[in-house]
């Protein structure tokens, strides 16, 4: 079993320990209720490190007022033995007290990259986001740190942030894992009814649906962004935003798609926000 560490102080003890011994650590942050999304990454990590950390945190800052910050599933069991099983050595499970000083007022806050697609929706998510992700850094003092391309924006976010500050940990991105009919795993996909369950595949159907138009020639990013936003709204209650991007600054494209786009959606069925995307390489 991988040994458990609750506070940041004994984390960045072992940590400094691990580094003293010459060992490369790596460093998977998660919110818990880990699914083969999380495990895959953290046998990414393993590939790289000697030391493999998973972080289990689910952060309050960057949850907003009305969302589902008291309701976000846990499963503290389950999750140690899936850290086992796939090759963390460690797992760090600090509580919001140890982690947030009551009167905490420093932030990291990136300011391009976040304020468009979830940033529109969530104000203060990245904020929260780049905050946590910095203060794991530097308690775990990863060598790697692995985040998956099933967000998007927070993955580019954070690359944006290690460069702008200069941190010394390589980032390493993770393919998305999907369940076998498309639906992009997540924890938050526990909260769906077995119809919503259904309804959800609008979004993968939807995106794969733009890859094969684009695979066929499809170049317009309007004609592609209106495809996918008719193919979700069918399925879901609310699309929260349809957006085909520049996959390197996130800014909108118009027109012929001639570099990378990445396509992103976000939409609701009932209470329960899902995410999406999929990169487009001419
Ligand atoms: P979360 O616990 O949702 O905060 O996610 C923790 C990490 O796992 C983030 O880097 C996510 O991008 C990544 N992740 C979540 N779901 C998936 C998935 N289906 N495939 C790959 N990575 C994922």
């Amino acid at each position: 079993m991988p040994v458990v560490l609750h506070t940041p102080e004994t984390m960045q003890q072992q940590a400094a320990q691990w580094r003293r011994q010459g060992l490369r650590i790596g460093c998977v942050p998660t919110m818990g209720y880990l699914h083969e999304g999380h495990t895959s990454l953290i046998e990414l990590a393993a590939r790289h490190a000697e030391q493999v950390v998973v972080t289990i945190f689910v952060n309050p800052t960057q949850f907003g007022a009305n969302e589902d910050l008291d309701r976000y599933p846990r499963d503290l069991e389950g999750d140690l033995a899936k850290c086992a099983a796939h090759g963390a050595t460690a797992v760090f499970l600090p509580q919001a007290g140890d982690m947030y000083a009551p009167d905490a007022s420093t932030w990291v806050n990136e300011t391009t990259l976040s304020n468009g697609l979830c940033g529109q929706n969530r104000p203060g998510h990245f904020r929260g986001v780049t905050t946590i992700v910095c203060k794991l850094f530097w308690t775990v003092l990863p060598d790697v740190a692995v985040f998956g391309e099933k967000d998007a924006q927070q993955l580019r976010v954070i690359e944006r942030m290690v460069r702008d500050l200069n941190i010394p940990v390589e980032i390493i991105r993770g393919p998305i894992v999907r369940e076998a009919d498309g639906l992009a795993m997540s924890s938050r996909n526990a909260y769906l009814s077995t119809e919503n369950r259904q309804r959800a595949l609008a979004l993968s159907r939807a995106l794969h649906a733009a890859q094969s138009a684009f695979a066929q020639g499809e170049r317009c990013a309007e004609t592609l962004a209106r495809q996918v936003r008719s193919l979700i709204a069918a399925g879901v209650d609310l699309v929260d935003y349809v957006e085909v991007v520049d996959d390197a600054t996130l800014v909108p494209v118009a027109g012929r798609i001639s570099r990378p786009v990445l396509i992103a959606v976000a939409a609701r069925l009932g209470e329960t926000r899902l995410i999406d995307n999929v990169v487009l390489a001419p």
